[in-house]
């Protein structure tokens, strides 16, 4: 099983696929994960996003979409995999259909977890105060310019996943459990 958890900073993206991942033995596909170890080890993917994320932008599509590539690759991809916070834009999403083309796979959802902007504002506020701000973009100005980035060029990439009869909407503003329970329903 192949799906996208589809959604803004905050909504809850993470937390789902990890316990997804763990419910049915797939890979979790954290492009965000991906470029924080990148920074952490100074890789040339990681010099290159290490501003582009402080800020709330968007690391290019060419850098994130060659970082995917290669994950896709692994072995552990085989069984299925979640991603989350990949595709950004249109062009990343068309090269995801691209990729998993070449490699004779499909996806079968795209599970939009909807949350509203000033819920997102909340939570984003407490996970700084509660990771004593290890996330450098987890502040309220920062959060903004990454919902305008969402509102701008991600959510634009929903139409393109709804034309394929691929996309369903979740109310990501309720308890964690339910959230679960409309996915794997969704899933299922
Ligand atoms: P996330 O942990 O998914 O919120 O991602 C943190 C930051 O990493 C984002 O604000 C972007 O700067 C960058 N990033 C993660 N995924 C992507 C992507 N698919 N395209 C461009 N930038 C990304």
């Amino acid at each position: 099983m192949n799906i996208i958890l589809f959604g803004p900073p905050g909504a809850g993206k993470g937390t789902q696929a990890a316990v997804l991942t763990e419910a049915y033995g797939l890979a979790h596909l954290s492009t965000g994960d991906m470029l924080r170890a990148a920074v952490a080890a100074g890789t040339e993917v990681g010099l290159q996003a290490k501003a582009i994320m402080a800020a709330g932008k968007l690391v290019p599509d060419t850098v994130i979409t060659g970082v995917l590539a290669e994950r896709l690759n692994e072995p552990d991809c085989t069984n299925g995999f979640i991603l989350d916070g990949f595709p950004r834009t249109l062009p990343q999403a068309e090269a995801l259909s691209a990729m998993l083309d070449e490699t004779g796979r499909k996806l079968d959802a795209v599970i939009e977890v909807h949350v509203p902007d000033e819920v997102l504002v909340e939570r984003i506020t407490k996970r700084a105060a509660e990771t004593g701000g290890a996330r450098t973009d987890d502040n309220v100005d920062t959060l903004k310019h990454r919902l305008e980035v969402y509102h701008g060029q991600t959510k634009p990439v929903l139409p393109y996943y709804e034309t394929l009869g691929l996309l369903h909407v979740i109310d990501g503003n309720r308890p964690v459990e339910l959230v679960t329970s409309s996915i794997k329903a969704v899933l299922h």
